[in-house]
């Protein structure tokens, strides 16, 4: 197995392996490329994975699953607010004397109100799996990080 050379940024010195295993460069004390953007990567994912409120959610992504939620609604609702269940949030029954059609919209309204909840479902999931991934891609760079550090 080959190590691909590397050399220092600042002095362009060629890096032994040995070398790479310090936090910077031993001759100039630069701080080695890969050490920057791991550490930078560690800050990254430390800020994106913060949880101040600490409901489950990180911070960074909260305003994206409310995004994605309020734009199921909208598309659900067409824009306007329709309150969950049959005939709105009072709780009132249709209008008497409604025609027969305005009964077939409501339930139209309805089983887009089931569609949106599990929308909004969906879009959590998919939201956790991208964390998950991109945790998992940034692992591999903090992963380097310790290693080397060792
Ligand atoms: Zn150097």
């Amino acid at each position: 197995m080959t190590v691909p050379t590397v050399s220092c940024t600042n002095c362009g010195t060629n890096f032994t392996t040995d070398d790479l295993r310090g936090t910077s460069c031993r001759y100039c004390g630069t701080v080695l490329a890969h050490h920057a953007r791991a550490a930078q990567q560690v800050a990254v994912v430390n800020q994106m994975l913060a949880d101040r409120n600490g409901n489950g959610i990180p911070d960074a992504f909260e305003g994206l699953v409310a995004n994605a939620q309020a734009n199921a609604m909208n598309q659900a609702f067409g824009g306007g607010a329709y309150p969950y269940g049959p005939y709105g949030g009072a709780g009132q029954p249709p209008m008497m004397g409604a025609p027969p059609m305005m009964g077939a919209a409501v339930h139209a309204h309805h089983a887009h109100a089931q569609a949106a909840q599990a929308m909004s479902k969906a879009v959590v999931v998919i939201v956790v799996t991208v964390v998950v991934v991109m945790f998992l891609i940034f692992g591999v760079g903090v992963a380097m990080y310790v290693a080397a550090a060792g």
